[in-house]
C-alpha cells in the first residue's frame, strides 16, 4: 500500500510538490544504495496547540554521522538539516501526530566511488497512534542473521542495510507473524527489523549492548534514561542469549517509528502471560508523557514547530 505522504516535500534546498520531488533513475544512490536516512516523529499536544518534533537534534547528528561514515564529500550543517524538517511540518500545516523521513543521498550519475553531490529529501506522513501499541505484536526469530559491524555496520543507518531487515520482515509476515527479531552471527539477540529490543526479567530491564550489531537507537537511549531516572528501574545493557526470550516476563521493542511496542509472543511462545506487561506499560506511559510534552521534563527533546513560526 502506498504511503500517504503529505503534499509538500523538501528536496535539496527548498519545498517542492510531491510530484516534483524526483531524482534521476541513474543517481548513485539508486545504483549502489549509498543513502543514509532517519525516521522521526512529531507529536501533537492539543492543550498547547503545538506539534513537537522529538529529538530532532539527535536524529540530525546521527544522519551527519552516517554521511561521514559513508565518506560524503559535503555534509549539510545541523541548522540546515533541522530547518528542512521544520519547513516540511510548516508547509503541510501539520497539526496532528506525524512521521518524518529524511534521506541524504548521492545524486549524480557516477561510479561506485562517488562521494557527491549530496542530495537531501524530507517528507511527512500524518499518522494516528497504532492499535498495536495496546495489543502488542507476535514475533519470530528470523532465519536471517543481523548484518555484522565488520561488513555493513548497523550503526550507520544506510539504506542498503535494510535489505537485511526486509528479508527478515517479509519472512516473518509470510509465516503469519507480525515481525522478526534478528540474532547476531554469534547467535545473540540483536534487534528487530525497525526497532531495538528490551526484555524484563525479574523486574530488571535488559537490552542488547551496542556491540550486538544494533543501530544506536535514539529511542533505546530515551527508554534507558526514563527507566532509570523516572521509574527507578535497574537497566542492564549486555549480550542477551536467545533462550532469555523464553525466560522473559515481559518484552517490548522500541524505535521512533515503532514507539514503545509490547511483544506478547516470540515463535508462538507467550512472553509472560501473553499480554503487554506492567513495566512495559509504565515505560510506554513515561515515553508518551515526554514525547507529547505532557510533563515538563526534557524540553530539550522537543522542538516546537508552531511557536515562533
Ligand atoms: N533498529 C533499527 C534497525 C531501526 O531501523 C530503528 C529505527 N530507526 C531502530 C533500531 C530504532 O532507532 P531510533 O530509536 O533511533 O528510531
Amino acid at each position: 500500500m502506498p504511503v500517504p505522504t503529505e503534499p509538500k516535500m523538501f528536496l535539496n534546498d527548498r519545498i517542492v510538490d510531491y510530484a516534483d520531488c524526483t531524482i534521476h533513475a541513474f543517481a548513485s544512490v539508486v545504483k549502489y544504495g549509498a543513502g543514509v536516512f532517519e525516521g522521526l516523529r512529531g507529536y501533537w499536544n492539543e492543550d498547547r496547540r503545538e506539534h513537537y518534533v522529538f529529538r530532532l537534534r539527535e536524529h540530525v547528528d546521527r544522519l551527519r554521522f552516517g554521511m561521514k561514515a559513508m565518506r560524503y564529500a559535503d555534509i549539510p550543517s545541523v541548522e540546515a538539516l533541522e530547518r528542512s524538517v521544520l519547513e516540511v511540518a510548516r508547509a503541510n500545516s501539520i497539526r496532528a501526530n506525524a512521521h518524518y523521513r529524511m534521506i541524504a543521498f548521492l545524486d549524480g550519475d557516477d561510479e561506485l566511488t562517488a562521494t557527491g553531490p549530496t542530495g537531501l529529501v524530507v517528507g511527512a506522513v500524518v499518522r494516528p497512534p497504532s492499535p498495536r501499541l495496546e495489543t502488542g505484536i507476535g514475533m519470530m526469530v528470523s532465519s536471517y542473521p543481523r548484518i555484522a559491524d565488520s561488513a555493513l555496520p548497523p550503526r550507520v543507518k544506510c539504506t542498503a542495510n535494510y535489505v537485511n531487515n526486509r528479508h527478515a520482515v517479509l519472512e516473518a509476515k509470510a509465516g503469519g507473524y507480525d515481525d522478526a527479531l534478528m540474532l547476531t552471527a554469534a547467535g545473540k539477540l540483536s534487534e528487530a527489523t525497525g526497532a531495538c529490543s528490551f526484555l524484563i526479567r525479574k523486574g530488571k530491564v535488559v537490552t542488547p549492548d551496542v556491540g550486538s550489531d544494533i543501530l544506536e537507537s535514539i529511542t533505546r537511549e530515551t527508554v534507558i534514561e526514563l527507566a532509570r531516572d523516572k521509574l527507578g528501574l535497574e537497566v542492564e545493557e549486555r549480550q542477551v542469549d536467545r533462550s532469555e526470550l523464553m525466560a522473559a516476563d515481559e518484552m517490548f521493542c522500541c524505535g521512533s517509528g515503532w514507539e514503545v511496542l509490547p511483544v506478547t509472543s516470540v515463535s508462538k511462545q507467550p512472553i509472560g502471560d501473553g499480554k503487554p506487561g506492567k513495566i512495559t506499560r509504565a515505560i510506554q506511559k513515561a515515553y508518551f508523557d515526554v514525547t507529547y510534552g505532557r510533563i515538563a521534563d526534557h524540553p530539550e527533546w522537543r522542538t516546537p514547530v508552531w511557536q515562533g513560526a
